[in-house]
């Protein structure tokens, strides 16, 4: 029995590295995909987690599959693809240090997965299924996370999304409103940024937005600010809880981060226990997977900055809260 299995693209992102002699720019290759971080970020606070994707059958994917098991995540249902390459991502640095994302991926092997390459087994044995947008963007991917979300919620398994929006990966902004927010309904609990939320729901007030997701069937809705913390929504419960003041030098990561905290702390938990939590225990969460996330913001990169239990709970003991004047 698997505490999280998640579906989903497994890429490589080249981030910018300095430049070699000839003043050429250098890309350091790490590995990708919010998925397979959000079971990195679970897995390293002690979840058992499992991975349904698929990658290239070179060196990318090798190395993607050693990534996925030195984190403890079971690659069982990882399948390689023979036709097609490992997906790459670019990611580039504007003057002003905003980054954009350049993808190569016309198909890349993420979005090959088809529905009878996912394992039924896995899905019935699992206590959360958790999946993103980036694997609902084309066929046959979309139709494969559909049905592992849909096999794995007949098993019981509580379902959790998060709608990440990479705009280079949609024909259009419309279009990926449509396949983001048709895909709402399925999941009980949903992470998002304020950015997402405006864009799936029109409202730019967080409770608004919030009771319009709720609305659709989903149980816990949480939004991440940054920092200024993460806002939740539970029944008739809501509010905002401030994040730690940690030095921070890469946010890539962080929501990720979040994200598999909250899962953590829920780990065993059906969904009408999720729904009863009283407010103070949500809040404890909520605060828990502030410190997680912030945690995550001192060091580079994504998976090797994911913090211990033991991090996670130094920092709650030893970190001011930031108040942030926003
Ligand atoms: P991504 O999709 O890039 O991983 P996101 O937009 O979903 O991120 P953020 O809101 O950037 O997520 O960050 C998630 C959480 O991490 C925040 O709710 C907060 O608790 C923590 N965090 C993020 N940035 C900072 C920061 N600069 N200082 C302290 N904590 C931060």
């Amino acid at each position: 029995m698997f505490d999280i299995t998640a579906v989903g693209e497994l890429l490589i992102d080249f981030t910018p590295a300095g430049s070699n002699e000839a003043g050429n720019a250098l890309f350091a290759r790490n590995p990708g995909g919010a998925p397979a971080n959000v079971l990195a970020a679970a897995g390293r606070l002690g979840c058992r987690t499992a991975f349904i994707g698929k990658v290239g059958a070179d060196g990318f994917g090798r190395f993607l599959k050693a990534t996925l098991e030195q984190n403890q995540i079971c690659t069982e249902n990882l399948v390689f693809s023979s036709q097609v390459h490992t997906t790459l991502a670019f990611v580039q640095l504007d003057a002003h240090g905003d980054r954009s994302f350049a993808f190569y991926r016309n198909p890349g092997a993420d979005i090959l997965l088809k529905p009878e390459e996912v394992k039924p087994e896995l899905l019935r044995n699992t206590g959360v299924l958790h999946f993103g947008s980036v694997s609902l963007t084309d066929e046959p991917s979309r139709s494969a996370t559909l049905y592992a979300v849909k096999t794995a919620k007949e098993a019981g398994a509580v379902i959790s999304y998060d709608p990440n929006y990479r705009a280079p990966l949609w024909k259009s902004e419309q279009e990926a409103k449509e396949q983001m927010g048709a895909a709402l309904p399925l999941a009980d609990l949903v992470k998002l940024s304020e950015e997402e939320m405006e864009m799936l729901t029109g409202e730019q007030d967080l409770l608004t937005g919030a009771r319009r997701i709720q609305a659709l069937g989903v149980t816990l809705v949480l939004v991440t600010l940054g920092p200024k913390g993460a806002f939740y929504l539970l029944g008739d419960a809501f509010g905002t809880l401030p994040t730690y003041d940690v030095k921070t030098v890469d946010t890539n990561g962080a929501g990720d981060t979040f994200f598999g905290a909250v899962l953590f702390r829920l780990k065993g938990k059906a969904l009408q226990e999720i729904r009863a939590l009283p407010v103070s225990e949500l809040e404890e969460i909520v605060s828990f997977a502030n410190a997680a996330g912030s945690m995550a913001t001192v060091k580079s990169g994504a998976i090797p900055a994911m913090p211990t239990l033991e991090e996670v709970e130094r920092c709650r003991q030893t970190v001011p809260l930031l108040q942030a004047n926003f």
